[in-house]
C-alpha cells in the first residue's frame, strides 16, 4: 500500500481543499508562463522544445564498450571472443571498469544541460539525461544491474551545492530500469579539490583511496552514474574500490563523454 493511500483518511477536507487549489494554481502559472528551451530559447513547456530534442540526442556514434570513447570505424579493434568495439588503449590497459554507456560528447550544446543540472539546479535535465541513457541502455545488450549508484560528491562538495547532481540522474534512471537506486551507499572520504595541481602518480594514488562502500556488494552487477566522463579515471577509482569489495561487474552511465583526455 502506497503511503498516500494510507494518510488519506486522515487528511482534513479543508488540507485537501488546500492541496487541490495549490495544485490548480501550480497548473495554471506552468500554462501562464511558458518556459523557454534549456538550449534554443524558443518557448517550450518541455526542458528541451521538439526542433532540439529530435536534433541533439540521435548523435550515431561509434564508440568503446568499455569507456565510451566516440571510435573512428578505421579504428575499431575486437577481440577475437568479444563481438563489441573497444578503444586501443581498453585493450591494452583494461580499466577496473566492464562497460561505458554515453550519450553524447561533451561538447555545445548539450554540454549546456549538464552545467544547468550541476550548477542551476534544473533536476529536469537530470530527467531528461536519464530518459535518454534508459533508451540507450534497452537498445544495448548490457544485463540490468543489481544496483544503481551515483558518484559521490565530497560531503563538504554536497552541503556547498545542496543535492548530487549525479543523484538527479540516477534516480530516475533506476526507477525506468526498475533496479534499486541507493544515494549513499559509496561515500567520498577524501576531499579532492586540489587534483590539478598534482602529478599523474600522485592523482591516481589519491581517487584510488577515495571511496568507502558501506553495503555488501560480493558477485553483484553495479551501474555508477554520471553527469559526465572526463578522463575516466575517477570512475576507474570507483569501479577499482567496488571491486576489490568483491563487485562482479561495474558498468557506467554517464550522460556526456569529453571525446579525449
Ligand atoms: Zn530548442
Ligand atoms: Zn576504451
Amino acid at each position: 500500500m502506497k503511503a498516500d493511500s494510507i494518510r488519506l483518511p486522515f487528511r482534513t477536507p479543508v488540507t485537501a481543499r488546500a492541496r487541490g487549489f495549490a495544485s490548480a494554481a501550480k497548473r495554471l502559472v506552468a500554462c501562464a508562463l511558458p518556459s523557454q528551451c534549456a538550449l534554443c530559447g524558443n518557448l517550450s513547456q518541455a526542458l528541451l522544445c521538439d526542433g532540439c530534442d529530435a536534433q541533439y540526442w540521435n548523435e550515431p556514434r561509434l564508440r568503446c564498450a568499455t569507456c565510451a570513447l566516440p571510435l573512428a570505424a578505421s579504428a575499431m579493434r575486437r577481440e577475437r571472443e568479444d563481438l563489441r568495439v573497444h578503444c586501443a588503449a581498453c585493450l591494452e590497459a583494461p580499466p577496473a571498469f566492464n562497460d561505458t554507456l554515453a550519450l553524447a560528447d561533451y561538447r555545445a550544446p548539450l554540454d549546456t544541460l549538464a552545467v544547468e543540472l550541476k550548477f542551476r539546479a534544473r533536476l529536469a535535465a537530470g530527467e531528461a539525461f536519464a530518459r535518454h541513457l534508459h533508451a540507450r541502455f534497452e537498445d544495448s545488450d548490457l544485463p540490468a544491474p543489481d544496483v544503481i549508484v551515483p558518484m559521490p560528491l565530497s560531503r563538504e562538495r554536497l552541503i556547498a551545492r545542496g543535492y548530487n547532481q549525479a543523484w538527479a540522474i540516477a534516480r530516475p534512471l533506476a526507477r525506468m530500469m526498475r533496479v534499486p537506486a541507493h544515494a549513499s551507499m559509496i561515500a567520498r572520504v577524501r576531499h579532492t579539490s586540489a587534483q590539478s595541481r598534482l602529478d599523474r602518480e600522485t592523482r591516481r594514488r589519491n581517487v584510488a583511496s577515495a571511496f568507502a562502500v558501506s553495503r555488501d556488494v560480493r558477485g553483484t552487477h553495479v551501474g555508477v552514474v554520471d553527469d559526465v566522463m572526463t578522463s575516466g579515471a575517477t570512475l576507474d577509482a570507483l569501479a577499482r574500490t567496488l571491486k576489490l569489495a568483491g563487485a562482479r561487474r561495474v558498468s557506467n552511465f554517464v550522460a556526456l563523454r569529453t571525446p579525449k583526455d
